[in-house]
């Protein structure tokens, strides 16, 4: 372009502004702990003023479930690419990933049948929303396993409590932040709490603490222990023919709490000479909290009893009731600097 006068700014032509600015995006967000992919991605979008569902494009990617899809498998060209324009690292975009030592047969599957009592892909806390600076979601709200938020006590939800529709912001078409439904609008931040028995609260925070995603995948009997979490419905003797992977967080609770799980728990409140014995014998068979293996195996143990049957164990043989083994694990929670009465609850 031509200089218009002395004092006037002289304007030429450039490159092409694509070719002089860096690779970088203008919007960089850092992931924050334990950060699924995809919601890292929906972040990143909407920094960069492009909705979710738009954003599928700049990737290469069609709509419909693109992002929950990348924390499954993140393919090379496309983690070179988000690598080259945000700067994070091929190994903490890896990190992200569900796919790395994590028990796939525990994942909520990414199919939606929209029936009340199936499963949806996602769970979340709106309490943990709401402290976010900028809401995510954890990659162990993708767990069939976890039915509550370890921080705050309540009952994870898997649909907007507004239009009960499944999270869907990898289907976001608006410039919103994804704590917003993509379906309704709501701010899921505000969704009402859920109270869950102290009992369930703490068969999900023993089986979240003792099967760590790497531990349960190297254990011996981790195999087994998938098969009968996976199996919990039918013990419980409510959904009996589902999986637990099949069922809506509503469900699974309503299954946990059928396990008739007592509020005390046995192992440390001996009163007579039996109670005292039984009380030390208990104690024989419960490994250190860092033995992953042996709490994998007493649970998996436990989980496989009967339900209803008297114990099949004589002498000193390690199987433990799952109440027990529970009991055990609040006792030794609160010696490792948590109190039991924070984890069991009031
Ligand atoms: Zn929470
Ligand atoms: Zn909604």
């Amino acid at each position: 372009m031509m200089a218009i006068g002395a004092h006037a700014p002289s304007i030429s032509i450039r490159e092409r502004y694509r070719d002089v600015v860096s690779d970088g995006w203008p919007g960089v967000i850092a992931p924050q702990p334990d950060e699924l992919l995809s919601s890292w991605l929906h972040r990143l979008a909407y920094a960069n003023g492009v909705a979710p569902r738009a954003f599928a494009r700049v990737l290469g990617l069609n709509p419909g479930m693109w992002s929950p899809a990348l924390d499954l498998r993140l393919p090379a060209d496309i983690a070179r690419l988000l690598h080259t324009h945000t700067d994070i690292s091929s190994d903490h975009l890896s990190a992200m990933k569900l796919s790395q030592g994590c028990p796939k047969q525990l994942l909520l599957p990414l199919r939606n049948s929209g029936r009340r009592n199936d499963s949806t892909w996602l769970q979340f806390c709106s309490c943990c929303l709401a402290d976010d600076d900028q809401s995510y979601f954890r990659r162990r709200w993708r767990l069939a396993t976890r039915i509550s938020c370890t921080k705050h006590g309540c009952r994870l939800r898997d649909r907007c409590p507004s239009c009960h529709s499944r999270i869907a912001a990898f289907d976001q078409q608006e410039l919103v932040p994804q704590h917003y439904c993509s379906r309704c609008g709501f701010d899921l931040r505000r969704a009402p709490t859920t109270r869950i028995s102290p009992a369930t609260r703490t068969f999900d925070r023993c089986i979240d603490d003792i099967c760590g995603l790497e531990a349960i995948t190297d254990a011996p009997s981790g195999p087994a222990l998938i098969r009968r979490l996976l199996s919990l419905p039918s013990m419980s003797g409510y959904y009996a023919k589902r999986s637990l992977t099949s069922l809506s967080t509503a469900a699974r609770v309503y299954c946990v709490e059928r396990l008739n799980l007592p509020n005390e728990w046995p192992v440390e409140s001996a009163n007579d000479d039996d109670e005292e014995r039984e009380a030390r014998r208990l104690r024989r068979l419960i490994p250190p909290t860092g033995d992953h293996r042996a709490w994998i195996e007493l649970l998996a143990n436990a989980l496989g009893r009967r339900r209803g049957r008297p114990a099949s164990s004589k002498g000193d043989e390690p199987t433990l009731k799952l109440p027990d083994l529970l009991g055990a694990y609040v006792g030794m929670s609160s010696g490792a600097g948590r109190t039991a009465q924070k984890l069991v609850g009031t």
